[in-house]
Order: C-alpha cells, then sequence, then structure tokens
C-alpha cells in the first residue's frame, strides 16, 4: 500500500530497517491478511518469511545467531508489520518472552535453544501465564509443578494461551510453593518454565489438552489443561519461586513493544482514510475537504504521532539500560487509545464501506480493539502509573 505518512525520529539505519520489514511485508498484502481472518488461519506462511529473513530473533544475540539489535529496531519490525495491513499478533511472543530468556535463563538453555530460535528449527511463540479464576491477579494462579526427584509434574488449567500449536517451545509459569497469605509475598513461589512442547507431544501427548477459542478477529488462542506433564529439572527457568519476578523483568519491553503495534495501527487507519478521503467525492468535491471529515482526521493524526514519539523516548531509554517503566507504561496506554480512536475515525470516512471487509477497514478496527486489554488491561497501566510514578495509594 502507499505509504502517506512518515515517522520523522528515524535514524537512516532505522529507516533502512523499516523500508526492509516494509519490502517483506508488501510481498503479502492486504488480501492475503483478509483471506487468514476470513477462514481464521494462522498465518504460516508470513511468519516463516518474517523469520527466515531474520527479523523474529531481532533481539537474540549475535553470539547465539540472532540479529543482536535492541528494543527499538524490535519496535520498528513490529510496528511495520502492523502498518502494512497485517497483525504482528501472530508472532510477537518471540520477542515479548526473550527477555525472561536472556537475563534470566541458564547458558545451557541459551546454548541449546536460542540458536535453533534464530534460526527458524525452533518457535517460541507461546507464553501460559493466564487462569480462569486470577484473571489479571497472576499470583493468584493455581496451577502447580511439583518436584520429583529430576523432574516437576505440571497440572492445571490455563486459558489465553496462544499460539501453543504453532509452537515449539513454551514458557509457563507455575506455583512451586503455595500463596503466601502476606501481600508483601503473594507474588513468591512462582516459577517460570521453558517447556519443550515437541518432547511433550511425542512422549505423554495425553497430559496437553488443548481447546481452541474463536474470538473477534484472528487469534490463535486456546484453552489448556496440563495434566500431571512431566518436564525435565532442567526446564526451570532461573531461581525456582523466583519466575514471577522475572516475567514482570520483561514488561517494560512487552509494553514498549504492543505499543509499537498499536502505532503501525493508526498510521495504517490514517494512511487508508487519507487516502480514501482524496479520492472519494461527493457533493461535488473530495470529502477530506470537510471540516466534519479532516478534523477527526488531523486530531487522529496528533495522537498517534504523539504515542509514536512517546515509544522512541521509552525505547531509547530501555535500550540504553535506563529506568523507563514511566514511559513504557504511558506509551502503551496513548497508543492504543490512539489506534482505536484512528480506526473509529478510519471507520466513519469509508462511510457505509467500512464495514465491507475487502476494505480491510473492519478487520483492523477488530484487530486493533485489544491493545486496550491484552496482554495488559489500560487500567492496570493507570494502576501502575497512579501507584509507582504518582505515588498514591495502591488501589486493588
Ligand atoms: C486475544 C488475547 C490473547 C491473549 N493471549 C495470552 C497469552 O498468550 N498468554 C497469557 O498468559 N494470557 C493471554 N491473554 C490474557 C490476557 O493477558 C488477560 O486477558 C489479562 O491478563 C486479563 O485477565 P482477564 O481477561 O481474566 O480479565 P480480568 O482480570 O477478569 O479483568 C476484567 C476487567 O476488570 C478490570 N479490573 C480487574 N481488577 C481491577 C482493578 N483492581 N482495578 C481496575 N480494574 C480492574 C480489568 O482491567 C478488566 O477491564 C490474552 C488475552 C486476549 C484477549
Amino acid at each position: 500500500m502507499t505509504i502517506e505518512l512518515t515517522n520523522s525520529t528515524d535514524t537512516p539505519e532505522h529507516a533502512e530497517l523499516r523500508r526492509e520489514v516494509r519490502n517483506l511485508c508488501d510481498q503479502f498484502g492486504e488480501k492475503y491478511w483478509q483471506q487468514r481472518d476470513l477462514n481464521r488461519e494462522y498465518p504460516d506462511e508470513f511468519v516463516a518469511t518474517l523469520t527466515k529473513a531474520g527479523y523474529l530473533s531481532a533481539l537474540i544475540p549475535t553470539a547465539y545467531g540472532g540479529l543482536g539489535l535492541g528494543i527499538t529496531e524490535a519496535a520498528i519490525i513490529l510496528e511495520e508489520v502492523n502498518r502494512s495491513g497485517g497483525h504482528a499478533a501472530a508472532c510477537h511472543a518471540q520477542m515479548y518472552t526473550m527477555g525472561a530468556l536472556l537475563r534470566h535463563g541458564s547458558d545451557e538453555q541459551k546454548k541449546r535453544y536460542l540458536p535453533e530460535i534464530a534460526s527458524g528449527a525452533l518457535r517460541l511463540q507461546a507464553f501460559s501465564i493466564t487462569e480462569p479464576e486470577a484473571g489479571s491477579n497472576t499470583p493468584d494462579i493455581t496451577t502447580f509443578a511439583a518436584k520429583d526427584g529430576d523432574h516437576y509434574v505440571i497440572t492445571g488449567h490455563k486459558n489465553w494461551t496462544s499460539r501453543i500449536q504453532q509452537s515449539d517451545l513454551l514458557m509457563l509459569l507455575a506455583r512451586t510453593e503455595k500463596r503466601a497469605d502476606s501481600p508483601a509475598d503473594r507474588a513468591n513461589g512462582i516459577s517460570l518454565f521453558l517447556v519443550d512442547l515437541r518432547e511433550v507431544r511425542a512422549n505423554q501427548p495425553e497430559t496437553l489438552v488443548v481447546e481452541p477459542v474463536r474470538t473477534m478477529f484472528n487469534y490463535a488462542t486456546n484453552q489448556v489443561w496440563y495434566k500431571q506433564m512431566r518436564v525435565p529439572a532442567s526446564a526451570l527457568i532461573g531461581e525456582e519461586s523466583k519466575g514471577f519476578r522475572y516475567v514482570i523483568d520483561g514488561w517494560n519491553a512487552e509494553r514498549i513493544l504492543l505499543a509499537s503495534e498499536a502505532i503501525g495501527d493508526g498510521y495504517w487507519f490514517l494512511d487508508t482514510a487519507v487516502r480514501y478521503a482524496k479520492e472519494r467525492s461527493v457533493f461535488g468535491h473530495a470529502i477530506g475537504a470537510n471540516q466534519g471529515v479532516q478534523f477527526p482526521l488531523a486530531r487522529a493524526y496528533t495522537q498517534v504521532l504523539a504515542a509514536d514519539m512517546m515509544r522512541n523516548r521509552a525505547a531509547a531509554l530501555f535500550d540504553a539500560g535506563e529506568k523507563c517503566g514511566a514511559e513504557a507504561n504511558a506509551a502503551k496506554f496513548v497508543a492504543s487509545e490512539a489506534s482505536w480512536q484512528a480506526g473509529n475515525i478510519c471507520l466513519d470516512v469509508h462511510g457505509g464501506y467500512g464495514f465491507v471487509d475487502k476494505y480491510n477497514v473492519e478487520r483492523k478496527f477488530r484487530e486493533t480493539r485489544v491493545y486496550q486489554v491484552a496482554p495488559i488491561n489500560n487500567n492496570m497501566i493507570l494502576a501502575f502509573l497512579g501507584q509507582h510514578v504518582l505515588g498514591l495509594p495502591k488501589s486493588y
């Protein structure tokens, strides 16, 4: 598609990376995504092509065969996928989860898995945290990993374990101790595991029950039951009982990447709406000449641009190893609101045609709504900002 708007803060290297990813995405085009959406199919070919080009291993150090890039570059990659009319949620987990493995995985785990993830031989696309009863309150999870000699035996029920059927490796959060009563200790006793699903599927398939969940947009998500699934003790990431801390460590990166997907959507909506507003003529002139059409577009543009800049600031701080909790959370909030607003305007600008699937607007509209909700709800973002940045009392 023709891109009308530019990212003014790109360095020449970033602009080049953006162009390369854009060219790759253009090989697929909107019809491809439309068809996947219609049939609720996983975009296998797209993910394979992105993997082969090395983009999904952006965060893996070069020593392990990855591109050794930072969050800024990873953000550009995911933004471009969404900006092309695609949906990066099909494959973003490899980037979202990488921090936990890089920072807390053992040398042996890294040597064993990272080169194969980087080459595309292994897919790390599934992250199993959320449970039906616990919801946003992760310390309330009850999935339990009981030590049994040199193994753990895992039992529990998770919902929303996305892409488990498209993944060879799974990051899984489970309790290894019962939840403590004291609020200060409630996040302890949870451990993080890197499960080799190939072994489970080959040797103990009955211990892994997966039930796909159909959602309002094309998303490969599932309910999963772990039924005394045995994993070797070597699957534990870092130290036992510290797993939730390791997950929290990755939240800033996740917020920045998620903001980038929403920003990509925001620009797609603006590009698409602006083009249509120039072409569509009613009452003898282009509809974009009407202030009722032009001003909402200009307003949406300011918000996407603001989100873009805030995301860039958060990513720069992250890559410099500085604190960025306020910026990363604010960027996620602003970007998810901006893309939703741009989506609404884009739908309005298209009049009745916005509801017709071949225009892609209704699909992108459904897809972008999730960024306010998952992987973290905007209420939780506001709670973080209220408590940890503004210093207000904890609300829950
Ligand atoms: C498409 C999709 C894919 C997902 N993929 C994954 C995945 O791969 N792995 C995974 O582990 N999870 C995944 N999730 C789960 C996602 O992270 C959860 O939806 C999220 O953790 C919230 O849990 P919940 O849906 O049970 O909402 P709840 O916790 O029940 O919350 C419902 C509402 O109440 C609000 N709320 C609750 N408590 C408070 C409070 N104290 N203050 C203010 N508001 C509050 C929430 O913000 C929300 O608006 C996915 C979700 C979706 C929709």
